[in-house]
């Protein structure tokens, strides 16, 4: 691609910098235009139709140009474009949405507090936990542990929660007291014999062992997605969730479900926390909670983790964290409507229906000589790619652009090429993403 002078491209050039983009390269070659959506299908600026693999950034559950949506979107405008939940306000939306999630919760939680993003989630969970450990009369209990490939945002607290390298490298981060544990890939991280069970064994004992080392005393709480996504779509082995919370519960230490990919149907259940039977203390969502039609994120809390909180903020005399947009009307409307469209249409069933065609394809190309691994549960999967020599992502990246080319847009992180179609795909549609997927990738060969 080249850049036409004064074109939409070379202007997006002159004056912004893009997230997760080498910005002289964006310079040189522009970005993808997008000018419209529809359903499963997004067009750019020159009229060409892509399948939006990915949902956008794992997000648009409903698919694009939802009318209902929209509609919500209007008829909150109208009625209350803004309003707070600062200092004892509040107002429709935003109690109908927390009363849901409560509901919609798989274990009892207690209440919610509400942001603007996934970072800004994470961000607010480390915060209560701080918080929290000194109304315990903790103070040293603030440590939290996450995992090597997680991905929990880019704030300050929350990109240090994210174990990958580029959030960290020359930003200064991870910032003291959050570390990481071992990643659950078996295919890029068990040693040479051991088994899924051997593999699944070792992490617990090296999760047991950091708490030991560090002082059980001063870890509160553990962070994990139920299935890692932007590290790389990993789904852990069989065992490894009960493992790892046996360990917690040992210890007395909190378990947050980072449910901001997991949520809401992605994995073929209603939430990741059931696919893998974790009972998490804290919930966080975002993404498919409003399928990012409004920005809008949520932590939920059980009792556990509010009560101190509760007494903390009494004593202190107000809990001083919040946003200007938290909990939002137009957002809470937003999500409340995109959960109805999600329990309605039963787009959850249609994950787990679509689930095993999804599956199917995708190990179909394994028989590729290019394809080193493929990874998958409900409607989110990968292919990875074997590295071209030293060169990471260069496999990753050709498929990415051969997919594009054919009018498929995907993600790829590194040398895995990432799908996570939007849930209301049909089963005509993930054929029709699969001949583009397997086309580009034989283009390769
Ligand atoms: N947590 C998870 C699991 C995510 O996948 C993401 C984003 O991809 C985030 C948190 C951060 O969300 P945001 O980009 O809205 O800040």
């Amino acid at each position: 691609m080249t850049v036409q002078p004064n074109s939409i491209e070379a202007r997006d050039a002159a004056y912004q910098l893009h997230s997760y983009s080498n910005a002289r390269k964006m310079e040189a070659e522009g970005s993808l235009i997008l000018e419209e959506g529809e359903g499963i299908y997004v067009t750019d600026n020159t009229g060409k139709r892509y399948i939006e693999g990915l949902s956008g950034l794992w997000s648009v559950a409903v698919g694009f140009g939802e009318q209902r949506l929209i509609d919500a979107a209007n008829a909150q405008m109208q009625k209350l474009p803004y309003y707070h939940t600062f200092a004892q306000k509040s107002h429709t939306p935003s109690v109908e949405l927390a009363e849901k999630l409560i509901e919609m919760a798989p274990v009892p939680m207690s209440k919610v507090f509400f942001t603007n993003s996934g970072s800004e989630a994470n961000d607010t969970v480390v915060k209560l936990l701080w918080y929290r450990a000194n109304a315990m009369g903790t103070p040293e209990k603030k440590k939290i542990i996450s995992r090597i490939k997680g991905y929990h945002g880019v704030t300050v607290a929350s990109a240090s929660l994210t174990g990958l390298p580029y959030n960290h490298m020359s930003f200064d981060l991870p910032l003291p007291g959050i570390l990481h544990t071992g990643c659950p890939h078996y295919g890029g991280f068990a040693q040479d014999g051991e088994s899924e069970e051997q593999f699944v064994a070792r992490l617990a004992q090296e999760l047991d062992d950091m708490i030991q080392s560090e002082g059980p005393d001063t870890i509160a709480a553990f962070i994990g997605e139920p299935v890692m996504g932007a590290g790389g779509v990993i789904v852990p082995p069989e065992g490894y969730w009960a493992a790892i919370q046996a360990v917690l519960k040992k210890y007395d230490i909190l378990l947050i479900a980072d449910e901001v990919i997991c949520g809401f149907g992605r994995t073929g259940k209603m939430f990741g926390c059931e696919t893998m039977g974790i009972e998490p203390d804290i919930m966080v969502m975002s993404k498919q909670l409003s399928s990012s039609y409004m920005p809008i994120s949520a932590v939920m809390m059980n009792d556990r983790v509010y009560q101190p909180v509760a007494d903390e903020s009494d004593k202190i005399g107000t809990f001083g964290h919040g946003y200007t947009g938290s909990g939002h009307p137009v957002g809470a409307a937003v999500a409340l409507e995109n959960i109805k469209i999600i329990e309605e249409r039963d787009l959850v069933g249609n994950a787990a229906k679509l689930s095993p065609l999804f599956i199917e394809r995708l190990t179909a190309l394994t028989d590729n000589p290019l394809v080193k691994e493929m990874r998958g549960i409900g409607l989110i999967g990968a292919l990875e790619l074997k590295q071209q020599g030293d060169a990471v992502g260069v496999a990753g990246a050709a498929m990415s652009a051969a997919c594009m080319e054919r009018g498929l847009i995907v993600r790829n992180l590194g040398d895995t090429v990432a799908l996570c179609p939007p849930l209301i795909i049909t089963e005509a549609q993930l054929n029709e993403l699969f001949d583009i997927y397997a086309d580009a990738l034989a283009s390769l060969s």
